[in-house]
This record gives C-alpha cells, structure tokens and sequence, in this order.
C-alpha cells in the first residue's frame, strides 16, 4: 500500500481538511493541524511520566511529533501544539534515534506521541523497526479525536493505544478544542480501538509491563467537574467497569485563559468528586494521578511542564 498517499487528500484526522499536504508551500500547511507531509519532532527519549504499566523501570521510547489535530487551548504541551517548536527530521535519521533509545536506554515500548496527522509515516516506520526485528510493544498516545476509518489501517501497525475521553460536553468541546462533534467521535474511535486490541492486557494477566490492549485517559480540567461526571458515566454505559481507565489531576495553567477557572489547578474538591464517582460507579482498573503538592506545582519544577526547547524537556 502507498501509504504516503494518505497526505495527498488529507483526510487523516476529523477534521477532514482534504488539502495536498505533499506540495510543500504554504498551501501544503493550511489544514487544521498545519503540518505539510514533512516528518517534524520535537523530542525522542525516554520518559517516565507515563503509567506504571507503560514507564516500566527503563522508560517509554517517546517520540513527540510537532503539531497536533486537536490543538486545545489549554494544551499541556503548548509549544509543539501552538507554537511550532521542533526540527525537520528524515525517516533515517528517526530509526536510528528509535533504535538508539531500544538498544541503549532499553525502553519498554515505542510511544508516539499525538501521532495522527503522521500517520504515514509512522506506520512505515513500524514496519522497518519489525523488518529490523525489534518487535517491541508500540504504542499510540492520541487526542481520542480519531477517524475510525485510519484506525482501521493503524491496526496493523499499533499494540496499545492511550487515547484520551476528554469532554462529554460539546460545548466545552468547541470553546476548547473547536470540535463540537468531539464527544461522538471519540466515543466511535474509542469503541474502534477497543475491538481491535481489547482493554489494557496487564489488567487480566498481572503483568508489570503492558503488551496490548487499550487504557483511556481523563483529564479533569478545572472548573469543569460536571463534564468529568459525564465522561466517567458515559464509558462506564458504553464499555463497562472493566474499562482500564487513568484519572489524572495533572492540568497546569500557565496561559491566560478568558475563563477564569482555567487559571488555576483543579481543587482537591474537585478531583475528589471525580475521583468518588469513578469508585462509585466501580470501575476496577482505575490508575488514579492525585493532586500534586504545592511544590511540585512551581514553575521550572513541575513534572508536567515540558520545555520543548530544552535537550531535555521533562528535567
Ligand atoms: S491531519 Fe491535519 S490536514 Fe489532515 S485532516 Fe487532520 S488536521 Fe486536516
């Protein structure tokens, strides 16, 4: 299969723009996430801020691509969403870093993060690694905002998906990530995913290390608890309290926002609603980010701040 083709009308994504990514020029740049079809990065390493499953002792092999089809405007990874930051890189040059991090950090896994409007490339990129004969798990870390019809391509080339479910509220889906239609999209991807790699394998073998399957990750934004609610109530109907489901309390305001909860860390008030709810509705596989101390919550400390600008960006 030509799958660089995939650029020409580009309709990798749901946003569906069908510009020529391929030409180069501006013209090549105007979809939604703004990337033409050359392969841009912005950090391969290993990375420990992922769940226990995926980090492991060693680390997730993360690759993160500049740019992104969501682009929400309180995006924790802001200067490679909004700001362009990264390089130009070659497919050569990417497989040597991948197997770089493989054989020297021994990463337990390939983790691309934010990969979609890559697509092509990376499923090319899979293919060498196996044809090299590195048959570690890969993984795909997504807005959840996925067309179910990749997804069906992607199947060959992915082990573990980490999607995120992030609103249930289509109007906090259009004023944040311009994607009203958000909550029924995502909730199809998800289904998607789900039947092609079934829930996170850990959860039923007892494995330190994830292999296959799906984990769904919930964001609770400040101020937006009922949305949260929402969320945990709408995938305990559609797929059940043995969904493996990570809550995390991680957001950090660092831009203005014009809504003023946005400013601010999400309460301890908050996340114990949410978190209460998740118990309630008795969901078994619950990987559960707690609040963060205050110190953890500085500027040029917190864990979960990268600077992509840095060599290294999560110190
Ligand atoms: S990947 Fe980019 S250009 Fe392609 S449909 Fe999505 S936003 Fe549009």
């Amino acid at each position: 299969m030509d799958l660089l083709r995939f650029y020409k009308n580009c309709r990798l994504c749901p946003r569906n723009c069908g510009v020529n990514r391929v030409d180069g020029g501006e013209k090549a740049r105007m979809g939604f996430c703004g990337e033409t079809d050359q392969l841009r990065v912005a950090y391969v390493g290993p990375h420990f801020g992922e769940e226990p499953p995926i980090t492991g002792k060693n680390g997730s092999g993360t690759v993160f691509f500049t740019g992104c089809s969501l682009r929400c405007s309180f995006c924790q990874n802001y200067q490679i969403s909004h700001q362009d930051v990264g390089e130009n890189v070659s497919m050569e040059e990417l497989i040597h870093e991948l197997k770089n991090m493989i054989l020297h950090n021994h990463v337990h896994n390939i983790n691309f993060v934010t990969p979609d409007h890559f697509f092509p490339h990376v499923f090319i990129l899979v293919s060498l690694l196996r044809e090299n004969g590195f048959d570690l798990p890969i993984i795909y870390n997504l807005s959840g905002y996925e067309s179910v019809e990749i997804l069906k391509t992607a199947e060959d080339y992915v082990d573990i998906y980490l999607p995120d479910f992030k609103y249930s509220d289509t109007s906090i889906a259009a004023k944040l990530s311009k994607c009203p239609d958000y909550p029924e999209v995502a909730l199809e991807a998800l289904a998607e995913m789900i039947r092609q790699k079934g829930f996170l394998d850990v959860c039923s073998t007892g494995d330190t290390f994830a292999k296959k399957g799906v984990l769904v990750r919930h964001l609770i934004l400040p101020g937006k608890v009922e949305n949260s609610i929402a969320v945990l109530t709408t995938l305990f109907v559609e797929f059940g309290s043995g969904l493996p489901l990570s809550l995390m309390s991680q957001y950090y305001p660092f831009i203005a926002h014009k809504d003023q909860n946005l400013n601010r860390f999400v309460s301890e008030e908050e996340f114990d609603l949410v978190y209460s709810h998740a118990r309630d509705l008795g969901f078994e596989h619950l990987l559960v980010q707690f609040p963060e101390e205050d110190l953890l919550r500085k500027p040029g400390i917190s864990p979960f701040l990268p600077d992509f600008t840095k060599a290294q960006p999560f110190e």
